[in-house]
């Protein structure tokens, strides 16, 4: 099958917008991503998909945790800096929940202790047991066909 038909028909499934943050060697590490799933509620499971390529995949591997930052619909430009389609010097300001770098701003700030991985085709799955979450009431950004929308833009 083709690539371009897998990937444009995946495209086709609306998610809203994750970036994943993880500590290694004293740095914090950034990465955009919409694979990202509730998986159990008893216990409380996420999962999340990284390509092997991603330079986050081995900071995961090793610092074994994880933070999944629900972002909002302001924070387009957050999303695009962690997918490393905007360039340069950009200070960003972390927080920390559970000792767990998160995105402030973020709808969602959610960490997680890596419980298990999986490595399925070219990419990894790591499942997390949530340990703490900070919920504040805002918008989603949301990801359709390669594009960005807002509820807005949408209903
Ligand atoms: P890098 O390329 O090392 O980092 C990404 C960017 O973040 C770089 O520009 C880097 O400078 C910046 N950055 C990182 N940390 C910091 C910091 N502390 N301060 C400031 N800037 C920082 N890929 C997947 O594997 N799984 C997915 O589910 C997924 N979903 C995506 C969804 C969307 C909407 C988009 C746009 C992309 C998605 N990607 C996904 C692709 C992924 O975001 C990119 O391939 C990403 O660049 C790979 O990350 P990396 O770990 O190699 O990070």
């Amino acid at each position: 099958m083709d690539d371009r038909l897998f990937r444009d028909t995946m495209g086709k499934f609306s998610t809203g917008v994750t970036v994943i943050t993880t500590k290694h060697d004293g740095k914090v590490h950034g990465m955009t991503a919409n694979a990202f799933m509730s998986v159990s509620l008893n216990p409380k499971l996420v999962v999340i998909s990284i390509g092997e390529n991603a330079r986050c995949l081995n900071k995961i591997r090793e610092s074994g945790q994880f933070g999944v930052n629900i972002l909002a619909e302001d924070q387009q430009e957050h999303s695009m800096i962690f997918a490393g389609q905007k360039k340069g010097e950009i200070d960003i300001e972390f927080g920390t929940l559970a000792g767990v770098p998160v995105l402030p701003g973020a709808l969602a700030q959610i960490s997680c202790e890596v419980v298990s991985s999986y490595v399925e085709g070219d990419h990894t799955l790591f499942i997390g047991k949530v340990q703490d979450i900070l919920l504040e009431e805002k918008e989603p950004l949301l990801f359709y066909s390669g594009k960005y929308y807002s509820l807005q833009t949408v209903v």
